[in-house]
């Protein structure tokens, strides 16, 4: 074995790509791999119970982000969770698996030059990933490490808006991830046995006694060390001990949408009159880092219920000791339990609109004390126009960088979201799921018009959780990364994770981001380029 402070590969941030990257490269019993995250260990209960995810929001878990002020959300700051653990957000998302439109990746290939990230390019890697426990065939994987599984419980609210969706037009689906995205249908749940699966449970833990695999958490990433133009290693703090750790090959950075860029920016490798204007020597001027910043923005549409129960009120001691020892009742939901996906506009060759539905009134980031009964129906803009930024606030990476999404800065996400909710509502009001609806509490108007509703939605619009973008990948000369990672202009330094995605998926962005760490080790690796 080398020297304890030099390994071969160094990776930074254990999340939805860092812990696969990590998992996969220890693989090779002659390859040692220095993962470095930030948290802690993730076994907390709550990380476990799919219901309780909401409960890590605002914790010691959380990094608890906050974004600047948003222009089009009446000057509000929102709040953005990022888990700060092992597993990253896998350990706290809420578990819904998709894997976006076959456009999606295709355009990445097209549009922004990622030659190899073409959807029949990306598929094998998702299916690599995957052990699904009812589908397969073309799509499918069943004996990856990532457990798929129909969810345990489902509330009869959500079996009935999926009725509903069907009568106002959806077709119906129990597949959004095969040959068609577009449809209602439940959601599939990242669980194994009505308990969470993140990347931790799915890849860490089994690779976590392996002899060349270093986990260390509490170490805090601040800085690239650079020589020459290359990548040797890496800064970090352990509590107030600033610490290093040397590679013989490649550093790897998989902190997420956020962090990511902002340890680029540390390092000197960024936008350079940014750069200088926060203090940072100037070591590489990159212009993409930090921007194309952009979000899934969802609007919960709520209503007061009748008829039947909420989510929230199943959370009680009896029910929690049965989610955690047998995987069952109510608190292995996942909250927002069912969906679908459609266009704002007939002419869209990809829906651009996806729903999540909750048994519960689901808003402000979390479910409620149930003193009144809800539900709650969100539409979610997924193909997003607006483009925003990270920017560095401080040279001391303890510090927050800005955070600046831009929701709505393009005219067109806000009219795509005003038809989606014209449509949702449509949903409330027909068959099985209108009986249930008592009266509306978010917008409070029965039948708001254009104006009330676009009111509602610059209240009340909120994160799905979906940063992606800041160290985009491409050939063009906003890319961070080229098509195999590597950041532009420095060797010996990867960047895998949601930040390289140029462009959002249709969906929900866990499972894109694990076939992300997936191809990130084949390509470290030397497999898998073109
Ligand atoms: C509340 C919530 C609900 C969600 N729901 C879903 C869902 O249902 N389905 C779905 O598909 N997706 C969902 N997502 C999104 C999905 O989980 C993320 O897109 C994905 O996990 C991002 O992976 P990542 O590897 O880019 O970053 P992360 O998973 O955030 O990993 C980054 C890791 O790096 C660590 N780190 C950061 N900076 C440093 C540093 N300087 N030094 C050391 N370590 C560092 C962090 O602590 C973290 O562990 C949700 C996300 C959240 C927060």
């Amino acid at each position: 074995m080398p020297d304890k402070d030099t390994y071969d590969y160094v990776v930074v941030g254990a999340g939805s790509a860092g812990a696969v990257v990590a998992a996969r490269l220890s693989e090779d019993p002659s390859t040692s791999v220095l993962l470095l995250e930030a948290g802690g260990a993730a076994d907390a209960d709550e990380v476990s119970i799919p219901a309780a995810f909401p409960t890590l929001f605002k914790t010691r878990w959380d990094w608890s982000y906050t974004t600047t002020e948003q222009k089009q959300l009446c000057s509000r700051r929102t709040y953005w969770p990022r888990m700060k653990a092992l597993g990253g957000c896998s350990s706290m998302n809420a578990m819904i698996y998709i894997r976006g439109n076959r456009a999606d990746y295709d355009t990445w290939r097209d549009q922004y030059g990622a030659e190899g990230w073409g959807y029949d390019d990306v598929l094998p890697y998702f299916k690599r990933a995957e052990g699904n426990t009812r589908l397969g065939g073309p799509y499918h994987g069943q004996d990856g490490p990532l457990h798929v599984e129909d969810r345990r419980y489902t509330h009869p609210l959500s079996e009935a808006w999926v009725e509903s969706a069907v009568a106002s037009g959806f077709k119906p689906t129990d597949d959004f991830n095969g040959a068609v995205q577009e449809g209602a249908g439940q959601y599939q749940v990242t669980c194994r046995k009505g308990r969470r699966c993140s990347v931790d449970r799915a890849y860490l833990q089994p690779a976590i006694a392996r002899d060349n695999l270093t986990v260390r958490t509490g170490a805090l990433v601040s800085r690239v060390v650079l020589e020459g133009g290359r990548a040797v290693g890496v800064a970090y703090l352990l509590g107030r001990e600033e610490r290093l750790a040397y590679v013989d090959r490649e550093v790897v950075l998989s902190g997420g949408a956020v962090n990511s860029p902002q340890v680029l920016m540390l390092s000197g490798i960024g936008p350079a009159t940014h750069l200088r204007e926060v203090g940072v020597d100037v070591v590489h001027d990159l212009p993409g880092v930090g921007q194309n910043l952009h979000d899934h923005p969802a609007v919960p549409l709520v209503f007061h219920s009748r008829g039947t129960t909420d989510l929230a009120e199943h959370n009680n001691l009896v029910n929690f000791g049965r989610a955690k020892a047998m995987g069952s009742g109510p608190l292995v939901s996942n909250v927002g339990e069912s969906g679908g996906f459609f266009r704002s506009r007939e002419d869209l060759a990809a829906p651009d609109l996806q729903v999540h539905f909750a048994p519960t009134g689901f808003y402000d980031n979390g479910m409620h004390e149930p003193s009144t009964r809800k539900l709650t129906v969100a539409p979610t803009l997924v193909n997003v126009a607006s483009r925003g930024q990270v920017r560095l606030r401080s040279t001391d990476p303890r510090w927050h960088p800005d955070i600046d999404p831009a929701y709505y800065d393009d005219q067109a996400d806000l009219d795509a979201m005003l038809a989606g909710a014209r449509r949702l509502l449509e949903t409330v009001r027909t068959g099985p799921l209108a009986r249930y609806v008592d009266r509306p509490f978010r917008p409070e108007q029965t039948a708001p018009s254009d104006g009330e509703l676009v009111d509602h939605i610059r209240r009340e619009t909120q994160t799905l959780y979906h940063p992606v973008g800041t160290c985009a990948m491409g050939s063009g000369e906003q890319a961070v990364v080229d098509p195999e990672l590597r950041v532009r202009g420095v060797d010996g330094l990867r960047v895998a994770d949601a930040s390289v995605m140029p462009m959002v998926p249709r969906g929900n962005t866990n499972a894109p981001t694990i076939m992300i760490g997936e191809r990130a080790a084949d390509l470290l690796q030397g497999k898998g380029t073109r």
